[in-house]
């Protein structure tokens, strides 16, 4: 292969192609990945990982650095709201924070090894920037755009133009992932149409938002003792949503940006000195104006040879944060596919798996997205709720149950994040019986194939997980049930497989069945009590034969 060739190439090194790209280099196919920027974003973005993305990013030994960077282990990641950041608090949600989340009984609402992380995107995506460039099959292009993209009959190309020199180079590859965020040049080149709803009007988190990152140390002596991650301010005046990003004193505010009103720094400043409640010192370090109240999908996620991941295939409305996460789950799912088609041990069903699999996803989340602000908006402010006495108070304790229930319904939603569940796909063995419930607000950890394999601790501080293999996986229960026929079908087709025996009652009390075969994505392809009397048939469907 010459350096204007590679196997996959990407567009774009935002979340979604960085963990494409890591997918595919730590498997050893060659990729390319094309980002303008070099430097990463300067600006607040995705406020949240959630526990489902730090599992991904345990399975690639990126999660203890991700750790790191964001709200410091200690601070409690709550979610509070007030009419304004100075007077009432209204209702407040309760996180633990790490700290007390890892050293205390696992919450059973929540059964993960990685509890949920608020780090800021532009912090983590310099994580994954590194951890790409020291792959050696990954060749990472800072100050690189794409200008026009090209899919022949057996491959695929790419123009793009280092921006600081000007030059432009061509470079052609097996397959191509358009990974580039909203305004995709792949997604329009391929003539691909977002479905759904575009940016809905709302009082607020619909239409024009502007965004305003500051710095305020102060904050935290004036607004309730105990911190919180998200702040909401709710009064007639302005709505804010304001999120700590390093639990020092910088901040990010969102607030809705009226009909006919221009970004402006003064806005800004008068929407911090409105969703406060009073004079402090602060110092403003950027605004950026950005839109919400979307609800789209791609109509399709690919064509032949080409691939849209990430914002490029859906765009959410920010609540719940889920745009970003999304992202990393698409990733993690093309991944390890264009890696076995590259490495020549991937069927024919398994690239157009990644679509099939990918866009009900995008429409669930979506729709969750749009049923929290719609929630959100149908909540009418009552009367009083800033007058000072019982009125006021009682409007108030009124007022704070609603929230305490949007909170919950947001924020407590385990279902939404481990219900993943692909059970229809053609590259699962599915079994009869009707479909899981699917709950945002509830998880059931179950382990019919397609759903994410749940998470056990094996001992203090060793997940399940952790033995996975990188590619399958075969669960083994028991020592009596014989692997060799599942193990001898996976080598003659060459599908990486790793056996894994389990000494555990519980683990095999929640699988369900003495052999489970589970995907590099940590989804259930397949269990049974024994190897199926056709082994070499379930390996190639998992595979996508
Ligand atoms: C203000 C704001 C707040 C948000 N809050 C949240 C949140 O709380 N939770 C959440 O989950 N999500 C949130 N999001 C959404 C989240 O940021 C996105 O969903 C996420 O970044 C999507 O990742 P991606 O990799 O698909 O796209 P992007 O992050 O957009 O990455 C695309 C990359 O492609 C590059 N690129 C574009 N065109 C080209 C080209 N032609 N050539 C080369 N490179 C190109 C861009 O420079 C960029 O780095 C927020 C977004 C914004 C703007």
């Amino acid at each position: 292969m010459n350096k204007d060739q590679s196997s996959v190439l990407i567009v774009g090194g935002g979340p979604a192609g960085l963990v494409v790209a890591i997918e595919l280099g730590r498997r050893g196919v060659p990729c390319v990945v094309f980002e303008q920027t070099t430097e990463p974003p300067p600006f607040p973005k995705a406020n949240s990982t959630t526990s489902r993305t730090m599992e991904h990013y345990r399975r690639l030994g990126l999660s203890q650095e991700i750790r790191q960077v964001g709200l410091p282990e200690t601070y409690t990641p709550d979610i509070s709201y007030h009419t304004h950041f100075a007077d009432y608090e209204l209702a407040r949600l309760r996180w633990p924070s790490i700290k007390e989340a890892l050293a205390s009984k696992p919450d059973p609402r929540w059964p993960t090894p990685e509890p949920m992380h608020r780090g800021q995107q532009m912090y983590i995506e310099p994580v994954l920037r590194r951890h790409a460039q020291q792959i050696p099959a990954i060749n990472l292009r800072l100050g690189w755009k794409v200008e026009a993209i090209e899919e022949g009959l057996d491959g695929v190309s790419i123009r793009a133009v280092e921006l600081a020199s000007g030059k432009a180079s061509d470079i052609s590859g097996d397959y191509l992932v358009g990974a580039e965020g909203p305004r995709s040049l792949v997604r329009e080149a391929l003539g691909i149409k977002y479905e759904g709803t575009g940016a809905e009007d709302r009082e607020f988190l619909g239409g024009r938002m502007l965004a305003t990152f500051f710095k305020a140390p102060e904050f935290y002596s004036f607004t309730s003792k105990r911190p919180s991650w998200q702040y909401w301010a709710i009064s007639k005046r302005r709505f804010g949503a304001l999120v700590a990003i390093d639990g020092k004193g910088l901040f990010v505010l969102h607030t809705q940006l009226p009909r006919g009103v221009e970004k402006s720094e003064a806005f800004a400043r008068e929407s911090i000195e409105i969703t406060a409640g009073r004079e402090f010192s602060y110092e403003i370090i950027d605004i950026a104006e950005w839109t919400a109240g979307f609800t789209l999908v791609a109509e399709r996620y690919s064509s032949k040879r080409i691939f849209l991941a990430g914002d490029s295939a859906h765009l959410f409305t920010p609540t719940a944060g889920l745009g970003y996460n999304t992202s990393v789950d698409d990733a993690a799912n093309l991944g390890w596919k264009l890696a076995a088609v590259c490495n020549g041990w991937g069927g024919s069903n398994l690239l157009p798996s990644y679509g099939i699999e990918r866009k009900p996803i995008a429409e669930r989340n979506t729709r969750f997205a749009r049923s929290i602000a719609e929630y959100f908006r149908s909540m009418s402010l009552p009367e009083g709720l800033e007058d000072q006495g019982s009125a006021g108070d009682s409007a108030r304790a009124e007022y704070g149950k609603h929230l305490e229930l949007l909170g919950a319904k947001e924020f407590d939603a385990p279902g939404i994040h481990f219900g993943v569940y692909y059970g229809n796909s053609p590259i699962v063995m599915g079994e009869p019986g009707s479909t899981p419930a699917d709950d945002p607000n509830l998880y059931i950890p179950h382990a019919r194939p397609g759903a994410r394999a749940p998470h056990v601790w094996l001992k203090q501080g060793e997940s399940l997980y952790d033995s996975f293999g990188q590619d399958f996986t075969l669960l083994k229960f028991n020592a009596k049930a014989s692997t060799s026929e599942i193990e001898h079908a996976a080598k003659s087709r060459g599908v990486p497989l790793k056996i894994l025996p389990i000494d555990s009652v519980d683990a095999r009390a929640l699988y369900g069945h003495d052999l489970v075969l589970i995907r590099p994505d940590q989804h259930i392809a397949w269990r049974g009590p024994s190897a199926p009397s056709d082994p070499y048939a379930l390996i190639g469907k998992v595979a996508g034969f």
